[in-house]
């Protein structure tokens, strides 16, 4: 099948909490295409998380264990074209057919349906046929079922039948397990701080990850130096302005927690030993004043607190820094160290 690219397979597909239910089930599903109640299975996320990568693994898969299965990966819009051209050339039974005789269709990015009320009329009995069959459905998503639009009902309910699994931003662990992963299929080898580096500040998605990995190794290459963390902060200067949303939560946990040699796992413990209270209230004011988290959200990172315990830590920190120099230099440090990355 050309349109599976061999290169998405589960072997490089790292897991992290991010992706674990998706895979699991992912896997599931490919040593037993259509006999799970994943069917469908919709693996919804943002853009560059891995709906491709992890669709493209099950149908790899399948068809490395069952060469004779017939498998078909679509980007939703490609089916779209089909569907216009076939009309035109009234094709339309042979398009149908087609489609109606695979074993395992894997459906990208079906969001794209929105608004194309023909093509998924067409994919509403395509759809129909092959589940009534035992046959495997797997599509991808930007949102998950419920809160897709411009799709029509009786598709939408169809795709909540089965698992709808989602794909998060991976955390930090994660994140650098992948560029290790990366790096090692490559054959490349790179300080482990650089990768850290790489890993921390490009916080969104794991496209901009491999990007910036790329972008360096370029540049590197050309200017003919070795790769050190020096050379990768100044080289991805630009990249990282540009790409970056903002200082992320884990970042200021680490930095805070580095900078008063706390075990950055202590700030969302329940201790109360007054350093850790301190590193946690800190973090705290530095995330309500560097990020646009809500103070719900800034609650819930650090140890599953409410919002207000969220007000009472920005409030004290605030008064330290009027009332205590050193306090206030502590912070402004952290807030140098925070900005530079
Ligand atoms: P999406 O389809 O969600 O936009 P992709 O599947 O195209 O994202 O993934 C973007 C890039 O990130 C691809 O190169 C993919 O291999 C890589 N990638 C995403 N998630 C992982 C992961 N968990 N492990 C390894 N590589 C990943
Ligand atoms: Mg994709």
């Amino acid at each position: 099948d050309p349109q599976l690219n061999p290169n998405y397979c589960f072997e490089n597909f790292i897991e992290g909490d991010c992706n674990r239910l998706a895979r699991s089930a992912g896997y599931a599903v490919a040593a037993k295409p259509g006999g799970t109640s994943f069917n469908p299975l919709m693996l919804y996320g943002g853009v560059g998380l891995g709906k491709t990568h992890l669709a493209q693994a099950i149908g790899n898969e399948i068809k490395r264990s069952n060469p004779d299965k017939l498998v078909i990966y679509v980007s939703c819009e490609k089916f779209c074209q089909q569907f216009v051209d076939s009309l035109k050339n009234n094709t339309i039974n042979d398009f149908v057919n087609f489609y109606q005789a695979m074993d395992v269709i894997i459906m990208d990015d079906v969001h794209n349906f929105a608004g194309k009320e023909k093509t998924q009329d067409i994919f509403f009995h395509v759809f129909n046929h092959l589940h009534q069959s035992g046959k495997q459905i797997i599509l991808t998503s930007d949102k998950a079922p419920k809160d897709l639009s411009g799709l029509e009902e009786r598709l939408l309910s169809r795709f909540k039948w089965g698992l709808s699994a989602d794909l998060q931003v991976p955390d930090l662990e994660t994140r650098m397990a992948i560029l290790k992963k990366k790096m090692y299929t490559d054959g490349i080898e790179l300080p482990v701080e650089v990768i850290e580096y790489v890993a921390h500040n490009i916080d969104n998605n794991v496209r901009e990850l491999e990007g910036a990995m790329v972008s360096l190794l370029a540049q590197a290459t050309l200017n003919k130096k070795e790769i050190d963390l020096g050379l990768a902060k100044s080289m991805l200067k630009n990249f990282i302005k540009n790409t970056s949303r903002e200082i992320s939560m884990e970042y200021i946990q680490k930095l805070v927690c580095e900078y008063f040699e706390v075990p950055a796992e202590m700030v969302k413990s329940k201790t109360r030993k007054r350093e850790i209270v301190q590193a946690r209230q800190i973090s705290m004011y530095l995330a309500k004043s560097l990020t646009k988290t809500s103070l719900k959200s800034i609650g819930q990172f650090f140890g599953g607190r409410d919002h207000s315990t969220v007000i009472y830590a920005c409030q004290t920190v605030e008064d330290l820094i009027d009332t205590d120099k050193k306090f206030k230099t502590y912070v402004q440090d952290i807030q140098k160290k925070l900005k530079m990355s």
